[in-house]
């Protein structure tokens, strides 16, 4: 049977068009089919953390994201007796050269995935509505999965396909794959509605210290809508009107002047920690909430979802280019951790939430120094004592172009290439080098770049002849001093850069 396309993606929530943006920027052929008529229209993860807008305006989707949402707003603690006081949720973080994106960005779900589809369509391709899949079989060269839509059954054979179909993945249960964890005995009710009576410039807490009556009224950033959230019994059906809402708001809060006029979407959750015991069964793969759910605490899931995609989506096409086929091992060896942290760090959250905790958010939610030092893909030569590290995030630099144009290294990044910078390089081991797929760039006498406000030795710590391989997803795979040109030449092509 001769293959239909490269990749099959199951899921079209934030997952399934993350990787299919990047496999079409990469002219991968691929199905991005989802169950769903109709594109998904709740709020849920509704925080955009810093690291994921970095992964966003590699994808060319930053700047419309930050046009439609905004920043979050102080939350307002009300107390018993009426008065109120003003927190932020997180401290004030203004950009840096290296940090572009100092703080999170709120965006309903429904519009970042919005803004993907518009991507996905000016790359000139879609999702495919309505095909929920039902079956896979697998044998050393393909998977043949089975799509039920309205047309009936049909039968489509990929050379991979991976799972990115949600917390109750069908790929992970039809690859046998466990999903232990636990339940955390929290049910919350998640609403967008129409409100009068609370002002849109604060996220409204009210008993916090009480987890059978809190309430949380969020206004949603480029919405006239708010997000209610509060904690329900763990059993028997919850009523989720306009009505019933209603009824709640004044039940909890005491006032009589805060109306539910209309839901948009509402749902109520039970939540869970849970970790795919393997990421990948052959040619089958599962990312985003397929390979982990956390409680919504902290914003984690949505960008650990994203930077999942992110991370598989190269390795992908560069297998499928021919690269050596263990850079796919790679995947679950880097991004597994990163989930088991992520489910430490919302349950922590969670559970300081349940004794009344603050919800103040540290520098750990913004996801900027998620690291894959133990990769298979980090590589040093010689061992590095100073400086940034394999396997780091590569940070961004205010530099100029030879000409003396500004431009920044995150711009000099932006695409599906690696790149290859250089401090004080000899030409001949730069040119040596070259390849496609790789973009060099050269600081120091003759280079291309000038660090011309230090910002690039300030982030990297670059000794003169040294060379920093930076991934195309952002994260650095090896730095090799200039007399072991050889063994980046070696590593290159182990990744699949021949
Ligand atoms: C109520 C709620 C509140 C949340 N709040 C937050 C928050 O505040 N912050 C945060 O970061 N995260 C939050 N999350 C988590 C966040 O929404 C998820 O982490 C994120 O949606 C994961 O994206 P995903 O693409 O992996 O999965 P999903 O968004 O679940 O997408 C999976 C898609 O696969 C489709 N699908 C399923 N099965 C099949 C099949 N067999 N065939 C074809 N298609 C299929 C589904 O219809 C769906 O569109 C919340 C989640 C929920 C449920």
């Amino acid at each position: 049977m001769d293959f239909d396309t490269d990749v099959l993606i199951c899921g079209a929530g934030a997952a399934g068009l993350t990787l299919a943006l990047d496999l079409a920027r990469r002219g991968v052929p691929f199905r991005l089919v989802e169950r769903q008529d109709a594109p998904f229209h709740g709020s849920r993860g509704k925080g955009i953390q810093p690291r994921t807008l970095e992964v966003f305006e590699d994808l060319g989707i930053v700047d419309r994201a930050v046009a439609l949402g905004g920043p979050y707003p102080p939350q307002r603690i009300h107390a018993a007796d009426g008065s109120h006081a003003d927190v932020p949720i997180a401290a004030a973080q203004a950009p840096t050269a290296a940090e572009p994106y100092g703080s999170p960005l709120m965006l309903p779900q429904y519009l970042t995935e919005q803004v993907m589809r518009e991507r996905l369509l000016e790359l000139g391709r879609r999702v495919e509505f309505g095909l929920t899949l039902t079956g896979l079989e697998q044998d050393a060269d393909g998977v043949v999965v089975t799509l039920d839509g309205r047309g009936g059954a049909t039968r489509v054979r990929a050379r991979y396909v991976v799972g990115t179909d949600g917390g109750r993945s069908t790929v992970r249960r039809l690859l046998g794959i466990d999903f232990p964890g636990k339940t955390m005995h929290v049910r919350a009710l998640v609403a967008d509605v129409a409100l009068t009576g609370l002002e849109r410039d604060a996220w409204h807490r009210f008993n916090g210290d009480d987890m059978a009556r809190r309430i949380e009224v969020c206004p949603l950033a480029g919405t006239d809508l708010f997000q209610i959230q509060a904690p329900v019994p763990p059993e028997g059906d919850v009523d989720l009107s306009a009505q019933a809402l209603d009824a709640m708001i004044r039940d909890r809060t005491g006032r009589n002047d805060v109306h539910v006029e209309s839901v948009s979407w509402a749902s109520a959750y039970t939540m869970n920690a849970r970790l795919a015991d393997r990421y990948r069964a052959g040619r089958v793969f599962l990312a985003g909430d397929a390979a982990h759910t956390h409680p919504p605490t902290g914003g984690q899931g949505l960008n650990t979802s994203v930077q999942d995609a992110y991370n598989l989506g190269w390795k992908l096409a560069a297998v499928l280019a021919g690269a050596p086929a263990d850079l796919l091992d790679s995947y679950e060896a880097e991004r597994r951790p990163v989930a088991a942290a992520m489910l430490q760090l919302s349950t922590a959250l969670l559970d300081a939430a349940r004794r009344g905790g603050e919800m103040r958010r540290g520098r750990e939610v913004r996801q900027l120094d998620l690291a894959y030092p133990d990769s298979p893909l980090s590589f040093a030569l010689p061992a590095r004592t100073h400086g940034i590290q394999p396997g780091e995030r590569a940070p961004d630099a205010v530099v100029l172009g030879a000409g003396g144009q500004p431009t920044r290294l995150f711009t000099l990044f932006a695409g599906p290439h690696w790149t290859l910078l250089g401090r004080d390089v000899a030409p001949g081991v730069a040119d040596a080098l070259r390849r496609p797929g790789l973009r060099v760039h050269l600081f120091g006498p003759r280079g291309d770049a000038i660090d011309a406000h230090g910002h690039v030795q300030a982030a990297y710590g670059l000794q003169p002849g040294e060379l920093v391989l930076v991934r195309p997803d952002g994260y650095v795979g090896a730095i090799v001093a200039s007399a072991h040109a050889d063994a980046l030449d070696a590593y290159m092509r182990g990744a699949g850069l021949g």
